[in-house]
């Protein structure tokens, strides 16, 4: 079953491709045809089916290659693309592919060590984020900061939002308030 269905229909994936997005250099059908949409914010995108979340991309990536590195049993992967193409982008040692640092050495890509790769997400669970988002939205601070959120053009849904979806993708809250507001106002920039 496709966690998220309503992106199925590969029209769908490739209409969330919108010139907002800010990766020029690969094409919105391949991102589309491996199983891709955009979730509109930043790069970040995830695969309708198994719902592997990427961001992190590079023109130079090859939206298959990063599937199969990082969600090496997605049933639409495997069917697309079968089982020997996906091994073919495994580690050696398989138990740990879902690192983050798995540009292989067949890759010729280099980039900045902070910006390291593709990030694989969901690591944490649905519930572990909702528990993280009740709690954060309780801090003293950000009692302060809903106080004012109106004043920056931002609602508390979209702080909500906004964190949500850092923890979902990024597994990782943010460094600062500034960027988690700015993150909303991405979010409320999107049509
Ligand atoms: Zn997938």
């Amino acid at each position: 079953m496709a966690r998220y269905p309503s992106f199925e229909d590969y029209r769908k994936r490739l209409e969330s491709f919108t010139s907002q997005f800010p990766i020029t250099g690969i094409s919105s059908t391949l991102f589309a045809e491996a199983g891709f949409y955009s979730i509109a914010v930043q790069d970040y995108t995830r695969c309708f089916y198994c719902g592997v979340g990427l961001r992190g991309w590079d023109n130079t990536d090859d939206p298959w290659i990063q599937h199969a590195k990082f969600s090496s049993s997605c049933q639409f992967l495997i069917e697309k693309k079968g089982i020997e193409f996906i091994r073919s982008y495994q580690p050696g040692n398989s138990a740990g592919f879902r690192s983050t640092e798995t540009r292989t050495t067949n890759e010729k890509t280099e980039r900045p060590s902070e910006n390291d790769s593709a990030t694989t997400i969901r690591k944490l669970n649905d519930n572990e984020i909702r528990l993280h988002v009740k709690m954060r939205m309780e801090y003293p601070k950000t009692r302060m900061l809903l106080e004012n959120c109106s004043e920056l053009g931002i609602s508390q849904a979209l702080l909500e939002k906004a964190l949500e979806t850092r923890l979902d993708l990024q597994n990782d809250d943010f460094e600062s308030f500034e960027d988690w507001i700015e993150a909303a106002k991405n979010l409320s920039n999107q049509p």
